[in-house]
């Protein structure tokens, strides 16, 4: 990856982590899930107003470092909108993506913004930051009714 890359794919994270898009609970949310790092001690609550299989809105509360809140930013954002099928679309490619092998290319295609993450993968103790979101926006998909953890 270019340093400029880089640097472009660092500030969009510290912009979302400076000012978190969607952080709130939605009115209309039906479906929430708690999701914990501990390993970092991020704690994020993933909102989502899911109509006739579509999420229609999507939020998300808590604390945690630059990297879990970016990334539920990001997340939140990405999912609007978008059908359940398309929304597990997402979630495999971001989690392809941000766990495979370091010289395996950068992938993240079709993913836009949350391509910013790809570099999480250089470093295994991030990725479960940067996955965190993910996880907890699955359990409110499904309503398991569980919190979400990275254990
Ligand atoms: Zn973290």
């Amino acid at each position: 990856m270019s340093s400029d890359l880089r640097e472009l794919y660092q500030s969009v994270i510290l912009d979302h982590n400076k000012s978190p898009r969607n952080f709130c609970e939605p009115e209309g949310a039906n479906r929430s899930a708690a999701g914990v790092n501990p390993l970092c001690g991020d704690r994020i609550v993933i909102y989502l107003s899911i109509e006739e299989g579509v999420v229609v809105d999507a939020g998300f509360k808590g604390t945690g470092c630059a990297i879990s809140t970016a990334s539920a930013s990001l997340m939140t954002q990405s999912i609007k909108g978008k059908g359940i099928d398309e929304v597990e679309r997402l979630f495999g490619g971001f989690h392809e993506m941000v766990t495979g092998e370091p010289d395996a290319g950068v992938r993240g295609e079709g993913l836009g913004k949350l391509s910013v993450f790809s570099g999480v993968r250089e470093f295994p103790v991030r990725v479960k930051c940067a996955t965190l979101a993910w996880h907890a926006m699955r359990e409110a998909l499904h309503d398991t009714g569980e919190a979400a953890t990275t254990e």
